[in-house]
């Protein structure tokens, strides 16, 4: 059978509108943290196999894996990830859908992510015969954590069948309905958490010469670091070195043993980032020897690589949209340094990861995503699933 049309995908999501939105209120009124999105988890589980795909459900805790095979083979598998945690937010919108869970909202808009890539399941299924190679759906928990993505690879989520290509999406509470944002290469930033540690010698205040001060190592330290951004790294490139914390000390008239620092790498370039990583550790380790201590730097384990996406699969979805009823705007060049963990599929299997714009009011009227006013505009829903079914088919090839 023929692929369908864009027109008729636009038909057919804007028909599944009410059902979209029902679903995604369902999820909002029912928010569940990160590793706890079991009822959630169960929904999309049981209308995942109503619609005829192979379920696998606990994949990295609460994950569930859907697979569906189209009508002869290309050697494609395309992963489809959707994430389904909600965030410790008391919720102030005053909806008639608002969070029945005190304390657990949907303040980034995963619910509607749920929603969303179930809409997509259903018309990928319904249109089975048009498209080929096989479809692999990734409803993924976690997200907020940057844990979720690990725990389902760690799982085996990247084997049988293996990926070969990613589509993924997020909704924007800034940008207006009919945005979308599809740039070429990073999109988000990789984020690296870091400790220091820096030991020295206590002694008596009063007799800083009989030990070893860690506290004035430690601020050498931190003023010597900013200097990887200002006199390391190309100007034309970006990153962040953010010290957060630090730690070291319990009386003015002690010098202590040590001095803990915490902070945060991000940056968009693998080069960048092992460049910057390099000159954290000689800094810190070099400043520290020259007076008299000694330091460590650990990279923290829940790292995250940068959200990339490949140009010409990146061209894919923004040709696709171009023709889409509804999409008024692409944009090809927003970037942000925050950080999604969909980066380690995308990173296995490339692909591409959209913004799709869901702003409810004017500019400079919307609530920030992770805010207890955040909302969204639910006519950005159809739209995600137009877009994403045209873009999954064309991925996936076909006739
Ligand atoms: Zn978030
Ligand atoms: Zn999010």
């Amino acid at each position: 059978m023929t692929k369908p049309t864009r027109e008729q995908l636009s038909r057919e999501s804007d028909e599944m509108k009410p059902v979209l939105v029902e679903r995604r209120r369902d999820f909002h009124m029912h928010p569940e943290l990160a590793f706890n999105e079991v009822r959630t988890a169960g929904i999309v589980a049981a209308r995942l196999g109503e619609l005829g795909y192979e379920v696998t459900s606990g994949v990295g805790k609460t994950g569930v894996v859907a697979v569906m095979e189209g009508s002869g083979g290309t050697g494609e598998t395309l992963l489809l990830r959707f994430d389904m945690d909600a965030l410790p937010i008391r919720e102030q919108v005053d909806v008639p859908f608002k969070s029945r869970t005190d304390g657990i909202m949907h303040a980034c808009g995963h619910d509607a992510h749920t929603a969303i890539g179930l809409g997509v399941a259903e018309i990928m299924a319904r249109h089975k015969t048009s498209w080929h190679g096989v479809a692999k759906f990734v409803f993924q928990p976690a997200e907020e954590i940057i844990a979720g993505a690990a725990a389902m690879i760690k799982d085996g989520v990247l084997e049988n069948p293996k990926p070969t290509r990613t589509l993924s999406m997020h909704v924007n509470s800034i940008e207006p309905v009919g945005q979308i944002q599809m740039a070429d290469g990073p999109s988000m930033a990789g984020g690296d958490p870091l400790e220091i540690v820096v030991q020295g010698r206590g002694t008596h205040g009063a007799s800083p010469h009989l030990g070893v001060d860690p506290i004035v190592t430690a601020a050498h330290i931190l003023v010597a670091l900013q200097t990887i951004v200002s006199r390391n790294i190309d100007p034309l490139k970006s990153a962040v070195i953010t010290v957060g914390s630090i730690h070291g000390g319990s009386a003015g008239n002690i010098v202590p043993d040590t001095v803990h620092l915490t902070g945060t790498l991000r940056t968009f370039d693998a080069d960048v980032r092992k460049m910057a990583m390099r000159r954290i550790a000689e800094i810190t380790e070099g400043t520290a020897i020259s007076l008299g201590c000694s330091a460590t730097v650990t990279w923290g384990a829940n790292r995250v690589p940068a959200t990339v996406s490949h140009p010409k699969f990146a061209e894919v979805v923004r040709l696709q949209a171009s023709g889409l009823q509804g999409i008024t705007e692409i944009d090809s060049t927003k970037r942000t340094m925050g950080s999604e963990d969909c980066s380690w599929f995308l990173e296995a299997a490339p692909g591409a990861y959209v913004h799709i714009g869901a702003a409810m009011r004017a500019p400079g009227a919307n609530e920030p995503h992770h805010s207890p006013r955040f909302e969204i505009n639910e006519d950005s829903m159809p739209l995600a699933v137009a877009l994403l079914s045209a873009s999954a088919m064309e991925l996936l090839g076909g006739s």
